[in-house]
């Protein structure tokens, strides 16, 4: 359950601060918990008060971080917060300790959050610097044979716990990022074509249609959709008709703008979005797209064309984006009937 969301109704799954505002919530009520049980098992059984007195200190820190983030702090600036808390107490136990109490045990738990909620750039030197002090303090006690019982054996081992732990989550957080980077790619991705699929596309077209109502700009839109492809399918077969599908993607990537979108509306219809596109620029863009399909020789010489509606969003306050697609549909079917191989706009 994510109780978190009431706090944010607007970070949805598809969101890209979901995976790190659910990671400080859990962090934060980890931090909660264990400060809490810790210092009370500081006082009562262990009689170490002073102790005890920085696991409060660490759970009313956490209670202030998880009452900034619910009321809408910045989550960047809470999950410093965190890593600079855990850092603070871990050093001042240390310090206390001298060393002893397996202080310095503790201060690996410390790579695993700074990973987590600063990301491998930052999570690497933070967790460097922190566990390369304690090393250089470890090495001084010795020194000074402040601490009996910590020798040149104990300082060699914590470096070897901590190097290992900053290396292994860092090749952690290396395979996790990937994977998720990967998966996000893949949700937004047609399988064959390799442009956007229709999910994208939706959420694509109301964030560009909200851009423009606040920005006041036209938006156009291409529905395009091959000509007798069936026949393509009946005579070459299904996989060379995918392969025709394929490069006319190419074709459709190299002719849009940068800012534009092309995606598979379904089967062999695709739609781009064009931002900020008036009606007559979206007419030239759907005639260059036409040129360009008709003179790129697609397999074994096949050659295809398209026909394509246009549709442009004028923001004057009666257009919803369903009109939009309606009449970007109802102009692909008027290009077809004119005789296939034209882009139309609304007349
Ligand atoms: P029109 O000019 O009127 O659009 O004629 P058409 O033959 O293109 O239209 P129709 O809707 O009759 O046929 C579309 C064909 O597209 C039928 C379907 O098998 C084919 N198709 C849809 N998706 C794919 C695909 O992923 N790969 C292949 N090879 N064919 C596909
Ligand atoms: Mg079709
Ligand atoms: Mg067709």
């Amino acid at each position: 359950m994510k109780f978190w969301r009431k706090y944010h109704p607007d970070i949805d799954a598809a969101d890209p601060r979901f995976k790190q505002v659910s990671l400080i919530y859990s962090v934060l009520l980890i931090m909660t918990a264990y400060f809490a049980i810790i210092g009370t098992l500081n006082v009562t059984l262990f009689h170490a008060p002073e102790i005890a007195f920085f696991d409060y200190l660490g759970l009313i820190l956490a209670l202030l971080i998880l009452r900034y983030v619910s009321q809408g702090g910045n989550f960047r600036i809470a999950s410093w917060a965190v890593i600079i808390s855990i850092a603070t107490i871990l050093l001042a136990f240390v310090h206390l300790a001298e060393g002893r109490n397996y202080s310095l045990m503790w201060v690996t738990i410390l790579p695993p959050f700074a990973f987590f909620l600063l990301g491998r750039r930052d999570g690497s030197w933070v967790s460097a610097i922190i566990l390369g002090y304690c090393s250089w303090y470890l090495y001084q006690l010795i020194n000074q044979q402040v601490t009996a019982n910590l020798g040149l054996g104990a300082l060699f081992n914590f470096i070897e716990v901590a190097t290992a732990q900053v290396f292994l989550f860092r090749f952690y957080e290396n395979s996790r990022q990937e994977a998720y980077d990967q998966l996000q790619k893949t949700a937004i991705t047609d399988p064959l074509t390799k442009v956007f699929n229709r999910l994208h596309l939706d959420n694509t077209l109301n964030a560009v249609i909200a851009q423009a109502n606040r920005f006041n700009q036209p938006v156009s839109v291409l529905l395009l959709d091959v000509d007798h492809f069936k026949a393509v399918n009946d005579k070459y077969g299904h996989f060379v008709g995918d392969k025709v599908l394929i490069k006319l993607c190419d074709v459709l990537r190299e002719t849009i703008r940068e800012t534009d979108s092309v995606g598979r509306w379904g089967g062999e219809e695709f739609l781009i979005i064009c931002p900020n596109t008036n009606q007559q620029q979206a007419i030239q863009l759907g005639q260059r797209i036409i040129e360009n399909v008709r003179a790129e020789a697609i397999e074994n010489d096949i050659h295809i064309t398209v026909s394509i509606g246009s549709a442009t969003y004028m923001n004057d306050g009666e257009d919803t984006i369903d009109q939009l697609l309606l009449s970007a549909d109802q102009n692909l079917y008027r290009a077809k009937h004119a005789g296939r191989n034209q882009v139309l706009g609304t007349p």
